[in-house]
């Protein structure tokens, strides 16, 4: 049986995901948008994250108390629109890591081809967080997933923010051990491979490009 596909539907999350698929919104509130939007989605996708017990002092007494090493943790960034979620999960996790993804969509075939490739070292010791706006038609997903994977990460957790069944489902049929988080599964793609009704181009919205 696949991971689990996690719908992140607190009221915040949701809100703001309206605001942002409006085609009247502006880059700048785009931009605002999505940042507000990755730090809350933030949240969910660290809920199981590990921890252990330190020893700390209070002004009043010394105590164990529990913190997540957070250095552990490594967001993976499918650029180019993955940049846009990247500092809104960093104001979460300050000490994560970040490696990097570079694929573009063939726009005849709708495949990923790889341009870049960077993550940290000793990746079996860290817990990965894909993070791609769009799970589309699944192939740049799939395709940083083979990737990542060559590298032997300890977990790996995928976060979009708007998803539709056929990306999850080609996901989760090539990577059935990753969990995804998303906060919307939209009802599908159009010819372009583009996510309907979705936002549109997330990279475009977010860097003002067209
Ligand atoms: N990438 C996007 O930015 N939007 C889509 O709808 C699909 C892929």
């Amino acid at each position: 049986m696949p991971a689990a596909v996690h719908v992140i539907d607190h009221p915040l999350v949701q809100h703001k995901l309206t605001l942002l698929r409006r085609k009247s919104t502006s880059t700048s509130d785009f931009r605002r948008l999505l940042g507000e939007l990755s730090a809350l989605m933030a949240y969910e996708v660290t809920r199981d994250l590990p921890m252990h017990e330190i020893d700390i002092e209070t002004p009043l007494a010394p105590m164990r108390s529990r913190v997540i090493d957070g250095k552990k943790t490594v967001f993976v960034v499918i650029l180019r629109a993955g940049i846009g979620i990247l500092d809104g999960m960093l104001s979460v996790v300050p000490g994560a890591r970040v490696g990097h993804v570079g694929l573009y969509r063939d726009p005849d075939t709708l495949r990923a081809v790889e341009y870049y490739f960077k993550l940290p070292r000793g990746m079996s010791e860290r817990d990965a967080i894909v993070v791609d706006p769009m799970l589309a038609t699944g192939h740049s997903a799939v395709a940083a997933l083979d990737r990542l994977k060559e590298t032997r990460p300890r977990s790996i957790r995928f976060v979009c923010l708007v998803s539709c069944p056929e990306g999850i489902a080609h996901l989760h049929e090539r990577h059935p051990d990753v969990a995804v988080y998303t906060a919307a599964i939209d009802a599908g793609l159009d010819d372009h491979g583009y996510i309907v009704p979705g936002l549109g181009d997330a990279g475009d919205r977010f860097f003002g490009t067209k």
